[in-house]
Order: C-alpha cells, then sequence, then structure tokens
C-alpha cells in the first residue's frame, strides 16, 4: 500500500504528468484536483517502489503489509546516481532503520 503525505507532495508545479505518474508502470498516482497526488487504485500497485524512489519531495512511502509489521511501518526511498537509500520510519516519521544500495553502473 502507498502513502501520500499530502503535506510533502506540491503536485509536481510545471509538470504536465507528476513524476509518480510518469514512472509508474501503471499509472496509478494522478494528481487530484486540490494539486495532490493520490492513487487511482491502491489493489493495483504492486509496490515495485519506483515512484517511492523517485518522487522529489519524498512524499511517498510504502505501508509494510502487516505480516511483515503490525506497526505499519513505513518505507521511503531517495536516489541518487550511485546508491539508493533507504529508510524505515514510523507513522510518526521517526526512523528506524536505514541502509544504502548501491547502484550498479554500466562499465
Ligand atoms: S512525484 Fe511526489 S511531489 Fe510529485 S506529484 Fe507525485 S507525490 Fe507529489
Ligand atoms: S509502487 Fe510501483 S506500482 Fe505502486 S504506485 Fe508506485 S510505481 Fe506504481
Amino acid at each position: 500500500m502507498i502513502h501520500i503525505d499530502k503535506n510533502r507532495c506540491n503536485g509536481c508545479p510545471g509538470r504536465n504528468i507528476p513524476l509518480c505518474e510518469q514512472i509508474c508502470p501503471g499509472s496509478l498516482p494522478l494528481r487530484g484536483e486540490d494539486g495532490k497526488a493520490y492513487l487511482r487504485d491502491q489493489s493495483a500497485c504492486w509496490n515495485c517502489c519506483s515512484c517511492v524512489k523517485n518522487c522529489p519531495r519524498r512524499a511517498l512511502a510504502i505501508v509494510l503489509p502487516f505480516q511483515i509489521s503490525e506497526t505499519q511501518l513505513r518505507l521511503t526511498a531517495r536516489c541518487n546516481s550511485r546508491n539508493t537509500k533507504f529508510t524505515l520510519k514510523t507513522r510518526t516519521d521517526e526512523t528506524v532503520a536505514s541502509y544504502d544500495v548501491e547502484t550498479k553502473r554500466r562499465s
């Protein structure tokens, strides 16, 4: 399940199509009338994390399923050309753990 922080999302101003909608294989995130992103169908999301990694405002997170986390921890991500930093946070935004995954480069 994707969680959208409406306080962080600014709707990707200046873009006809928000980055999260562009990157999602199913075009699931859309910009609503309030100018913020929303997911048109949570059940169609397969948690690929592409939108989470590419949101410039860190407004998106994957809520871990209850089988993994009873406290509904949220997985956020930030990527650059060298690595992706994943962070697990509580619902009140406290960091529980974070780790870096190196981005493969073409030789
Ligand atoms: S990419 Fe992030 S800031 Fe842009 S519309 Fe989507 S959630 Fe909002
Ligand atoms: S996690 Fe993947 S499938 Fe789900 S909304 Fe984001 S980009 Fe789309």
